[in-house]
């Protein structure tokens, strides 16, 4: 490939537990990619029970952990991003929390998340809600725990990923992080069809939404959602995508979009420089 710059995954996981890691990520760099931000696991497929805001602790460290040894291997670097998964919700109401209960919980996980953004490694938060059918004061909760994010993000001055439902309408809730005093364009839209409106879309990496996104003309950036879980290889894309479908882009003359991709919106978003980074 006639190109030497980043090559940015927006969205993957390592999976310190049962996954690949290292072997992941020489994947990817193999494949020309150079930086990643790498998304903590759900608690519970980590083996981790949680019940009180010290219980995220341990698979937010668990994912700092991966990412000093995926930055070793790669020309670039990667960064963690942690959070709390909004299916959680569903988890601890099952579990026999309220939806309150279960709201204040993770608005508790989402404060230590926030600690690791202000004191510590991380370099943003995720936050969302459950991308399935849910009664309403589940639905209420989770809207609660996601502003609750939108607010520590403001604070600590980050941005925050977003797990949601399917669809391409979510400018009201870009309309609550700015109200919140977070820039929408600091709201980004995991798992993003090309056609999203309100937030930033990290453009899952497949032709025909990269192909949407080009039509579309805002900027986007580009994920995998790799899982790292070698019991469900093909549920997500693999991580040589992004550095795939980026040489598809160069080679069908969007140049420009592959700047945006990788240096210039997620240094709008992030605050980082995936240029001045890159060593290889
Ligand atoms: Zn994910």
């Amino acid at each position: 490939m006639d190109y030497d710059g980043p090559i940015l995954d927006d969205h993957l996981h390592l999976d310190p537990v049962n996954g690949r890691v290292v072997e992941a990520v020489e994947e990817f760099a193999d494949a020309g990619g150079t930086h990643l931000l790498v998304l903590n696991k759900p608690s519970w497929s980590l083996g981790v029970e949680v019940d009180e805001a010290d219980d995220f602790r341990e698979g937010f460290d668990l994912t700092v952990d991966a990412v000093e040894r995926a930055t070793e291997v790669l020309d670039g670097r990667a960064w963690p991003v942690l959070g709390v998964h909004p299916a959680l919700v569903s988890q601890l109401v099952d579990r026999g929390y309220t939806p309150e209960a279960a709201r204040d919980l993770m608005c508790a996980g989402l404060d230590v998340a926030a600690e690791y953004v202000s004191d510590g490694p991380a370099l943003a938060i995720k936050s969302g809600r459950p991308h399935y059918d849910v009664d309403e004061a589940v639905w209420d909760a989770s809207n609660a725990v996601m502003r609750h994010a939108f607010e520590r993000a403001a604070e600590v001055g980050c941005a925050v990923q977003l797990h949601t439902e399917s669809g391409e309408e979510f400018g009201e809730v870009a309309d609550w992080a700015e109200a919140r005093g977070l820039p929408r364009e600091q709201v980004v839209k995991h798992y993003a069809g090309g056609r999203t409106v309100g937030p930033m879309p990290s453009v899952i990496a497949r032709k025909s939404e990269i192909e949407d996104a080009l039509d579309h003309g805002r900027p986007f950036m580009l994920e995998t959602d790799f899982l790292d879980d070698p019991d469900r290889p093909g549920a997500v894309l693999g991580p040589k995508t992004v550095p795939r479908r980026t040489r598809w882009l160069l080679e069908s003359g969007h140049g420009d979009a592959v700047r945006t991709a990788h240096v210039e919106t997620p240094a709008r978003v992030y605050g980082i420089d995936t240029e001045a980074t890159l060593t290889g």
